[in-house]
């Protein structure tokens, strides 16, 4: 088989990728590991910045999202007992954030790229990347038990941080960039109406938590925790009164209702370098992972498809000037490091004033 992008990873990154190469009019073969069920409904990310939202309107899949995003003009911080308002709409001229989550953003692309009849193939086995260093890249998997060989002009590694595109930049070349942050993050997703209209960040002695949202009946809320939480020793009562204990201010009330799922997230932040080796290009979680705190991964990587679709499309058209391929690295590789910056600031930040909320337990 053949194609001109083969896309490892079902992901945002990979869905936006093959949803933009398709309206440059670019054939791609999408390849997912996992389940269609599976990734639809992987509760992750849910705030989405207005670059992220552009892309996805300027795309094609922004229907739902314009009709059912929830539009945030500013986002709360609490510290010290009080809350404050950053007014983001203001300060930034008109900008806003969405609240959508990531699971809607895949069905979405999802659906639009079934319905086009472009192929996408869930549960393939044993895929690996070949030959990145020629000009005929080669694909290898098993779908349906059938051994399969895919060759592409170029390979989009969207394979997300425990994915298998990396492993074809050579040990010499690759370089990465770690680092693990001694604590959690307890995710809850509940059935309860939101009591604040905005995201609200919680700084307090106890530990850090953050109220979100994912409809006017849906909340999604986080308590810092050990990264190697037992969720089993949170049951919804002690969730429900640790998230009253730190998100109390006077005059605030949180709204209570069945949980509906709930997961403790290790928080990390990697970098690889390069993100480009021969013919294949890492976007997204493949080439850095950035701990949820700065709520950064999802945007940084769809924002590395906006940026590596137009330049694959020129490039399988013969339009590319000689080394624009080469500027998807030196565009994104910065950006990727400043958000690991931003967000290493405010584990810093936490750190110094929660020391305490750690030795929960
Ligand atoms: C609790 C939590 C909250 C978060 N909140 C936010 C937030 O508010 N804002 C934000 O921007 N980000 C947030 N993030 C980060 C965000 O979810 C990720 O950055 C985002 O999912 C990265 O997208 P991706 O497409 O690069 O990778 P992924 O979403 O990881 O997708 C990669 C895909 O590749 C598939 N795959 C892996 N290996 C293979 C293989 N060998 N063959 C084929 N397929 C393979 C995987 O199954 C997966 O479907 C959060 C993350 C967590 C855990």
């Amino acid at each position: 088989m053949r194609t001109q992008v083969g896309i490892v990873g079902a992901g945002p990154a990979g869905l936006t990728l093959a949803r933009l190469l398709r309206a440059e009019g670019i054939e791609s073969v999408v390849l997912e590991a996992r389940s269609r069920d599976y990734v639809e409904h992987r509760i992750r990310a849910g705030v989405l910045e207005q670059g992220t939202v552009d892309t996805l309107v300027g795309a094609g899949a922004g229907e739902r999202l314009r009709r059912e995003g929830i539009v945030h003009h500013g986002i709360g911080l609490q510290f010290g007992g009080e809350r404050h308002r950053v007014p983001l709409s203001e300060l930034t001229g008109g900008a806003a954030i969405v609240i959508y989550g990531q699971t809607e953003i895949v069905k979405d692309l999802i659906a639009i790229r079934l319905d086009a009849g472009d192929p996408l193939h869930f549960e393939v086995e044993d895929v690996a990347v070949h030959d990145v260093e020629s000009d005929r890249p080669r694909i290898t998997y098993v779908h349906e038990g059938r051994p399969q060989e895919l060759e592409c002009d170029l390979v989009a590694g969207c394979d997300g941080f425990h994915g298998v595109c990396r492993e074809a930049i050579p040990a010499g070349v690759l370089t990465e960039f770690w680092r693990e942050y001694p604590y959690g993050w307890l995710g809850v997703l509940a059935h309860a109406a939101p009591a604040h209209g905005e995201v609200v960040y919680c700084n307090t002695e106890r530990g850090f938590a953050l109220l979100s949202l994912r409809s006017p009946e849906v909340s999604r809320l986080y308590l810092q925790c050990r990264p190697d939480e037992d969720v089993g020793e949170w049951p919804d009562e002690r969730i429900w009164e640790e998230l009253e204990a730190r998100v109390a201010v006077p005059g605030y009330t949180l709204n209570r209702g069945p949980i509906a799922e709930k997961g403790v997230t290790g928080m990390r932040s990697y970098v690889a370098e390069p993100m480009r080796h021969g013919r294949v290009f890492l976007a997204g979680d493949a080439a850095h992972v950035h701990s949820p705190v700065g709520g950064q991964g999802m945007n940084t990587g769809i924002g590395d498809a906006m940026n590596l679709g137009w330049k694959l499309a020129a490039t399988v058209r013969g339009w590319a000037r000689p080394g624009l391929l080469d500027t998807y690295e030196q565009e994104r590789h910065p950006v990727g490091e400043m958000v690991l910056r931003m967000t290493d600031g405010a584990y810093k930040l936490v750190m110094a004033r929660t020391r305490a909320g750690l030795a929960l337990r």
